[in-house]
This record gives C-alpha cells, structure tokens and sequence, in this order.
C-alpha cells in the first residue's frame, strides 16, 4: 500500500465558507507538499469535481470530502466524511436539505445584529457568499471586518456571533446517524472533526463516540488546526479507545484569516491508524 505522510484532508474553497477557489487551493496544497489531498466544504460537494481535476493536474493524489453539521445534545458537531461517491443521490439530498435552512437563518441573525445598531448585515454579509446555497457565520464575520465593527474575525465570532450573543441563532442540524449514515451509505468514511472544539461533558463526548461507532462511523481527526499540540496527544488515545482511525487536516480558509497553512501541521503518529487506509481503494 502507498504510504502517504502528508495528507491534508480538511479544507474550504469559496463553495462554502473559504476564499480561495479549489484550484488555488490545489496549488497551495501542492506548493506545500501535500501529497493526498481531500476539499471538505460544508454540507456542500459542488466543489469537489473542480477540486479532482485541479488535484490530479498537480500531480496529488485526491479523495472526495464534505464536512456535514450537525446536531449533537444542543450542541452544533461536524462530521466529515472522505471517499465516499459524490453522485450518491441520498448524500445529495441530505445534504440540499441540510442547507436548506441556512437562507432563513441568515435573516435571523441579521435581525440580531440589526437589534444591537448593525444595520444590513444580511445583505452586507452576501457580498461574500461564494454559493448562495452556503451563507454562513463567517461571511457575516468578514462583513463585520470589513464594515469597521471588529478588528477580525474571531473578534466577530466572540463578541457577535456565539451563543447568547446578538446575532447567534440557534439552528438543528442533520443528526448524528442521518450524516453518518449518508457518508457511509454512499461508499465513504465518517470521521468526527475536530473533537476538542466541543464543549461536552466528559460524559457527553463519551456518548458522540460511542454513537458515532454504533451507527458506523470509524474516524477521528487527532491532527487539526482546531487543535492545540497536547490533544493531539488527548484524541490519538481516544482514537485507540474506541478504535477509531486518525485523520490529519489544516481547516484551511483563507490566507487571511487561517492559522493553520494547508499540509504544515505535524504528520500523525505512526501507531495510529490512517484514516485514508480504510477508502485506500477509493482514493484518485
Ligand atoms: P456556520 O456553519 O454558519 O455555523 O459557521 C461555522 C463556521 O464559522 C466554521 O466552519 C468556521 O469556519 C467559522 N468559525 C466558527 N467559530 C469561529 C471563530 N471563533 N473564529 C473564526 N471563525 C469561526
Ligand atoms: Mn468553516
Ligand atoms: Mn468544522
Ligand atoms: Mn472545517
């Protein structure tokens, strides 16, 4: 089997909340020495055609990807899934319907921050959107950056746009077993992004993995720009726990705005799994 170290398998492209088009990220994926690379735009696989061919062209190797919302114990979880068959009809309703709420949403939120003197924001805010299918907080985030209301973006998200803030609203996701389901269903790997961004109980996060395993997902990411040094540490025990695979991805948006650059992240620990083992025959 091909060995691959530098496998970058989380990132988004201007079809959901990112700047850069999937060929630019292909080239800066390539230019940093990415050599599996996966586009994960939110609840969105528009982009993932583009991404393949940009991808192939560079000479990376490429698997499909989506970072699905969700809605786990009133808490918003994504999941990622990698590999799976992008023309599946069921993952592609699911996910059309999973956007489907996100227009009205945006009107909400809007209405929040017109509340506290923010006047036009939904508007503001679409001058961003890349797909009018995927407005997201963080278009209204750069809306308020640009606008002078913050300094940055998480400047935004801090004092706007989390919860019990003006213009947070809160919004059910797809649920756990739906996003897994379509993934696994259409050939892929569901994997739990980022785990250590969630606020759950010890007790809580026992129960996503435990019910992520039972409706068939087999994944984590351990190596994420979500995540400080010490949980890589923390998730590559909980993925041996449960015996889950480790994934590695930068969450790369935007050359303004992301910590983490595209494949810069240490690579994962040779006593893990790799996730891309598991969809190995599915990767282009
Ligand atoms: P949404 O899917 O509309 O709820 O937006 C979620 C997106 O907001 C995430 O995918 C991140 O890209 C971005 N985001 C969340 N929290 C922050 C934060 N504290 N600072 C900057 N961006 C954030
Ligand atoms: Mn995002
Ligand atoms: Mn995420
Ligand atoms: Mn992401």
């Amino acid at each position: 089997m091909t060995q691959y170290q530098n496998a970058d398998l989380h990132c988004h492209s201007v079809v959901s909340d990112g700047t850069l088009t999937p060929e630019a990220l292909a080239e800066r994926a390539k230019g940093n020495g990415v050599e599996l690379w996966a586009l994960t735009d939110h609840d969105e696989v528009g982009g993932l055609e583009r991404a393949r061919n940009a991808a192939l062209g560079q000479g990376m190797r490429f698997l499909t990807g989506v970072e699905i919302s969700i809605t786990f114990l009133h808490q918003t979880v994504h999941i990622v899934g990698l590999g799976f068959d992008a023309d599946n009809a069921d993952l592609r309703q699911g996910l059309q319907q999973t956007r489907g709420g996100r227009d009205a949403r945006a009107m909400e939120m809007s209405d929040g921050l017109a509340k506290v003197g923010i006047q036009g924001a939904y508007e503001g805010a679409l001058k961003f959107v890349g797909n009018p299918q995927l407005i997201s907080r963080t278009h209204f985030a750069r809306f308020l950056v640009e606008s002078g209301v913050c300094r940055d973006t998480n400047e935004v998200f801090r004092k706007f746009l989390v919860e019990g803030k003006p213009g947070y609203v809160p919004h059910r996701w797809a649920t756990l077993k739906d996003a897994v389901t379509w993934i696994t269903q259409a050939g892929g790997v569901a994997v739990i992004a980022h785990p250590a961004r969630y606020k759950f109980t010890p007790n809580e996060e026992f129960a996503l993995f435990t019910e992520f395993k039972g409706f068939g997902g087999q994944g984590v990411e351990v190596v994420t720009g979500s995540h400080a040094p010490a949980e890589y540490v923390t998730y590559a025990a909980t993925a041996k726990e449960f015996g889950l695979a480790a994934s590695r991805g930068s969450d790369f948006h935007s050359p303004d705005e992301s910590h983490t650059e595209l494949g810069t992240l240490p690579f994962l620990n040779s006593e893990l799994t790799p996730v891309w083992e598991l969809v190995s025959h599915r990767i282009q």
